[in-house]
This record gives structure tokens, sequence and C-alpha cells, in this order.
């Protein structure tokens, strides 16, 4: 078993070490922010994700895993290190590669001996490259290590499962010596049989936002679909699921909805796109789905308006804020967008998520309600709008929902229910992609 780092320990970083401890290896997660470590040492997860916790607590109980802020001791005895700190958009829509450079910078500092570094941040093709200079122009010829890429493809809300029963790994690296590391990291999956590619750094870096692109793409195609439906008076579940039936095209991907949001595909695809600018191949497709699915999200929008007349002082309850189920994280989740535009025309917004209250409070401040359950946010509310699909928000009550609304329309951007089993209800019921 080997002694590993994970820098950076939020969402992918704290999967990585806390699964990589969990296969049996000795973890020490590093990370910047103090707060988040004094949490993680006492076994507290900084964020909701299903089946992180206990596993964070067993592996800190098994003294297979350790948290901490100093850098430099954490990289003494590790023979691998791996970077999963942030790679927001710039405004140019470039990935901004300032916490990765400074963590190279920090690196360069304290290698010792032979390491292998291995980039899972997402990152511009080139980008291991330049780790390998800016460590290398430090540490001069005496010193050996390896770069390699090893992207992660986990999906919040199933991000355990995810990376301990991957479609695939990708490493990335020309180093005979680093593949022998990184199967030795990797043991666990590779004796599962699940695939494991070997390629170069520059195809593993393109391989993450390719993919990522592609989803998006998916799920930008069936949401224009199903703007298409409305207005020809054709029905998108069935569209998407005889679409989806096709083993060519597959099932997964095509929900219509509000849009997709996250922290990954909006900043990914924005990424993607200004690499193909820079490089001299542009990718009109990418580029065309980021403004797709911006308008989608205004469409939702004008979906309400439609629905409620003008949103001057109306009351709205909103169900759902965090970008999809399972998670609380916001990032550019399609509700930002949807509840700043209500906002801005004057809307009254009780809002309502089973986990994503305290990070909602952080973006939106005092000026939405935070309510403690769906009745309390649709209480005199002009209609209700389901932005995130929860599973609970699948056995509303609606009787009891009537009761409390100030009027019975039902907005469901998620498309949760039928047309049929709503209206039996009284409500007026408008969806996505119902011609
Ligand atoms: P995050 O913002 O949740 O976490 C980044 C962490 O790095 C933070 O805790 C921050 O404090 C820490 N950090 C920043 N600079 C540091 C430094 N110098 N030293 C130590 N710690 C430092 O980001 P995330 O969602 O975990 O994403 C990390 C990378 O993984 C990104 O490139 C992202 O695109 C990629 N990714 C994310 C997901 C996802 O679902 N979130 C999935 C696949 C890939």
């Amino acid at each position: 078993m080997m002694k590993i780092t994970v820098i950076g320990c939020g969402y992918v970083g704290l999967v990585t070490a806390a699964c990589l401890a969990d296969f049996g290896h000795t973890v020490t997660g590093v990370d910047i922010d103090p707060a988040k470590i004094a949490l993680l040492k006492k076994g507290t997860s900084p964020i909701y994700e299903k089946d992180l916790t206990p596993l964070i607590t067993a592996n800190i109980q098994r003294k297979r895993l350790f948290f901490q802020t100093s850098l430099e001791s954490s990289i003494k005895d590790a023979e691998v290190v791996f970077i999963a700190v942030g790679t927001p958009s710039l405004r140019s829509g470039a990935a901004d590669m300032e916490q990765v450079m400074a963590v190279a910078a920090g690196l360069a500092k304290y290698i010792k001996d032979y390491k292998v570094i291995v980039n899972k941040s997402t990152v511009p093709i080139g980008a291991g490259k330049q780790v390998r200079k800016i460590i290398q122009d430090r540490l001069g010829a005496d010193i050996e290590f390896d770069v390699v890429s090893n992207p992660e493809f986990l999906r919040e809300g199933y991000a355990v499962k995810d990376f301990k029963e991957p479609d695939r790994v990708v490493i990335g690296t020309d180093s005979p010596q680093a593949q022998r590391v990184m199967a030795r990291v990797y043991e666990e999956l590779i004796k599962k049989g699940i695939p494991y590619i070997q390629t170069n750094l520059e195809s593993a870096e393109l391989i993450k936002y390719a993919s990522n692109a592609f989803l998006a793409t998916k799920i930008t195609f069936i949401n224009e679909i199903a703007n298409l439906c409305e207005a020809v008076g054709a029905e998108i579940s069935t569209v998407a699921r005889c679409m989806g039936l096709d083993t060519r095209i597959g099932p997964q991907f095509l929900a219509a909805g509000p849009g997709y949001g996250g922290s990954c595909f909006p900043k990914d695809t924005r990424a993607l796109a200004h690499i193909g600018r820079t490089s001299g191949v542009p990718l009109t497709i990418v580029e065309t789905v980021i403004t797709a699915n911006e308008e989608q999200k205004a469409r939702m929008v004008r979906k309400i308006e439609d629905a409620v007349g003008s949103l001057q002082g109306k009351t709205l309850g909103l169900l759902g804020l965090a970008f999809k189920p399972g998670t609380d994280d916001l990032r550019e989740s399609p509700a930002i967008t949807i509840i700043n535009k209500l906002l801005a025309d004057d809307a009254l917004i009780k809002a309502y998520d089973p986990q994503a209250m305290k990070e909602a409070e952080k973006v939106f401040g005092k000026t939405i309600s935070y309510c403690v359950d769906p009745y309390t946010a649709a209480e005199g509310a002009e209609a209700l709008v389901i932005i995130t699909d929860w599973e609970e928000f699948r056995s509303l009550d609606f009787p009891q929902l009537r009761k409390v609304m100030a009027s019975p329309t039902l907005i469901d951007l998620r498309n949760l229910f039928t047309p049929d089993e709503i209206k039996k209800h009284g409500f007026r019921y408008k969806s996505v992609g119902r011609g």
C-alpha cells in the first residue's frame, strides 16, 4: 500500500482522499482552508454527499486518512501527490490555472526525491507540461519526478460510487515508471476489471473536456427538441424515451429541463470553446451549446411569467436550488439565474431545498425567504416552481398544497409529473416540452 497526498479537499479532492484511503492507502488531505481542515479532522464533511461522511470517519479511525494545512510536511513521505484544486472560469472562458500553478510552485520547494505528481483537476491541454516546467525550473536536473494526468469523471450525488466503480480510469503519461506507480494506486480497480486506459498527457487532458462537452451537448439538444415539442404539439418524454431506446443514442442525459449547471459543465464547455478558438480550431457546436443553455434558463423565466402574468409583487414558491439532486452544490445552478431574473422583476421568492439552504444563503443573502419544507414555501404563492428534481418532491401532498397556495399553479421545470395527474388535483400545470 502507498503513501499518497491529495492537495485540495474540495469535492474531488475529498472524495479522492477518502476512497483511496478506503482502498488501503495511507492518505493525507491538504487544504489551505483551515476551517475545512478543522471540520475534516473531526470527521465532519464540509459538503453534503451521500456515503462520504461514513467513509471519512471510518478511515480516520483506521488511521489511513489524515488532514492538515501544511503542504511541506505532507510531501516528505508521499510517493504520489494528487492535485485536486479548483480551475474556475476566467472572463475569457479559459480555465483559471492560478490554483494549480500555485500548488506546482509549492511542490517545487519541497520535493526531495522521486514523486509522481497527478493532476486530477480539469485543466487545459498542455497544463501538465506547464506544471512539469514550473517544478523542473526550480528543482534543476538532480531530482526526478513525473507529471500524470488522471481526470476525474465523478458525478456529484454519486461521487463515492463513481470513484469506486468508474466507467473508466484514464492515466496520461509517457513515463513507464509513473505508469507502474499509478497501476499500484488503482490496483483495486484494475483487479475489478474496470477499463484502465493509459495514454499521453494531452489525450488524457482532452478526454475530460470532450466528455463533459458531449454530455452538455446531449442535454442542450434534448432541451431544444423539448422547446420544439411545445411549438408543434409533441410530447418530449415520449420523444426522449424512444430516442434513448436506440442503443446508439442511449437513455441518459435526455431529460428536458431548465438547462445544465453545476461546477463542471458550464466552466468546462467555456474552457473547451476557448481552447478551440486559441488553437485555430473553432468548436462551433460547443459554442452554440453554451449560448443555447443560457437561452434555456431565460426561457424558464418566461414560462413562469406566462403562467402568473406580471411578476411584480407576486409571491412564488421555489422547490430545489442545488444544481441537481443529491448535493448541496449551488455552483452555476440554473436556480441562481432564474431567481436573479425573478428578483429583478420584483417577484417575492420563498425557497426550499432539502440540502442546499445553507449554501443558498451564501448566494442570495436576505433577498429571498428560506422555508423549512415545500408547504411553507407554497404558502400564499401564486405558483410553485420545481427547479431541482429531488426525489422527495415526487410525493408532494397536492390537497395540502392547494389549501395553502394563493393560486394552485405548478410549474414543473423537471417534468417530475404528468399533466393528467396534476390536473386531477385541480392545479394548472406547466412543464417542459409538452405541446
Ligand atoms: P472545489 O472548489 O470544491 O475544491 C478546491 C479545493 O482546493 C478547495 O477546498 C480549496 O480551498 C483548495 N485549494 C485551493 N488552492 C489550494 C492550495 N494552494 N493548496 C491546498 N488547497 C487548495 O473544487 P472541486 O469541485 O473539487 O474541483 C476540483 C477540480 O476537479 C476542478 O478542476 C474541477 O473542474 C474538477 N472536477 C470537479 C468535479 C465535481 O463534480 N466537482 C468532477 C470532476 C472534476
